[in-house]
């Protein structure tokens, strides 16, 4: 029998909140409205916190990986060169994308698991002076640890060099200063820490990446963000038939998210990880990212001998919980556990709870309930 109730706890998507979930049931609308106009305005308005700008986010018909794109061939031309962090599944696909648009890719590998060091990045740029740009993630979901953009800004921002910055797991998870630290591109998708569907992809550029923007010649159509700014800046409308109901959504949680309060929402997603990874570590597993662990997504090493994949696999069908095994080479030894956005704290004791009952079913050895009560003294802790 499958489980009657399913708990969504990977990393992406994610769960969608009841009152978001109703929004977008309502009857649809036209876009080209002035009742469209409002919520595109509003919600743009809305999302500048999260992005800590004050330049335009641009709202975007694809997943994240649209706004990905969006980014490289916008702000650099083929043949151009670049940096780009590879620390896991997403910085690998910056390079790949790169590639396919016939840019020159340079990379900077990375240790599953590990941030990039900052020094990297510079001789990187040493070695590579017609580099233009260097692509990184803020978090790197496959690995479950974060890459320390502030200080990458600190590299790129005294050169002609734009750093352009997937937040696809940190817009929302935690605080992001565009502005303050000088990032040139900041990139998100609707469906980790924004509490909707999948389907939209959003973007921001500084005052530099614009001016980089506008000056490129390169064949650009659906994702042209100069023809976006226009529209949605200037005509409060989107260039091409948007996603209308995921607009709405997307109104509905950021007025959620902003009744929370921002600085609410940070707190709750570190406390969140921090009771996680407690209870991992009360289980005597080991953390796959130690020393920079994502706020968003914890990954705990299976322990030795056990399948990482199955244990994902009995969570999920056997007990209702939605969790996800690694990629690629850690699919077996990695299980990663998502919380992010319309998750409570309450919820990692159901998560461990199932991971304690999984792993036992794989015969490994710990004392019941240690984890479960490790998250708990940290919950009790508070934010
Ligand atoms: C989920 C994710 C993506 C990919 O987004 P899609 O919406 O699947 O295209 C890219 N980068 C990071 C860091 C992600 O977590």
């Amino acid at each position: 029998m499958p489980p009657i109730k399913k708990y969504l706890l990977t990393p992406g998507p994610t769960q969608v909140p009841p009152e978001v979930l109703l929004e977008m049931a309502r009857p649809l609308i036209h876009h080209r409205t002035p009742e469209f106009s409002a919520e595109l305005d509003k919600a743009r308005e809305r999302l500048k916190p999260l992005f800590g700008t004050a330049q335009e986010v641009l709202v975007l018909s694809s997943s994240g990986t649209g706004a990905m794109e969006a980014a490289v061939c916008n702000l650099l031309a083929p043949r151009e060169e670049a940096i780009f962090v590879n620390g896991g599944k997403f910085g690998e696909r910056w390079g790949k994308m790169l590639g396919a648009h016939g840019m020159t890719a340079h990379e900077v590998k990375v240790e599953w698991g590990r941030a990039v060091d900052p020094e990297q990045v510079e001789q990187a740029l040493e070695r590579h002076p017609r580099a233009r740009a260097v692509f990184v993630q803020a978090s790197e979901t496959s690995t479950t640890a974060v890459h320390p953009v502030e200080q990458l800004a600190e590299v790129t921002r005294g050169r002609d060099v734009l750093l352009i910055v997937d937040g696809i797991t940190s817009v929302g998870v935690f605080e992001q200063k565009m502005d303050e630290w000088g990032l040139d591109a900041l990139v998100s998708g609707s469906q980790k820490a924004l509490m909707l569907p999948p389907g939209l992809g959003l973007i921001a550029l500084s005052e530099r990446a614009w001016e980089r923007a506008r000056s490129l010649k390169t064949p650009r159509y659906y994702f042209d963000l100069n023809r976006e700014l226009r529209a949605q800046r200037d005509e409060h409308t989107t260039a091409y038939t948007p996603a209308v109901t995921l607009v709405r959504g997307l109104n509905k949680s950021l007025e959620l998210i902003h009744g929370e309060t921002l600085e609410a929402v940070f707190a709750r997603h570190r406390l969140m990880a921090e009771a996680v990874r407690e209870g991992a570590r009360a289980l005597g597993l080991k953390l796959f990212a130690p020393d920079s662990p994502a706020p968003g997504v914890t990954g705990i090493l299976a322990p030795g001998g056990i399948d990482a994949a199955k244990v994902v696999r009995m969570m999920r069908d056997n007990l209702g919980v939605g969790v996800q095994a690694g990629q690629d080479h850690m699919r077996t030894k990695l299980i990663r556990i998502g919380h992010m956005g319309y998750v409570a704290p309450f919820e990692m004791l159901v998560a461990l709870s199932a991971l304690e009952m999984a792993l036992r079913q794989h015969g490994y050895d710990f004392s019941a309930g240690a984890g479960v009560a490790a998250v708990q003294r940290r919950l009790a802790a508070g934010a």
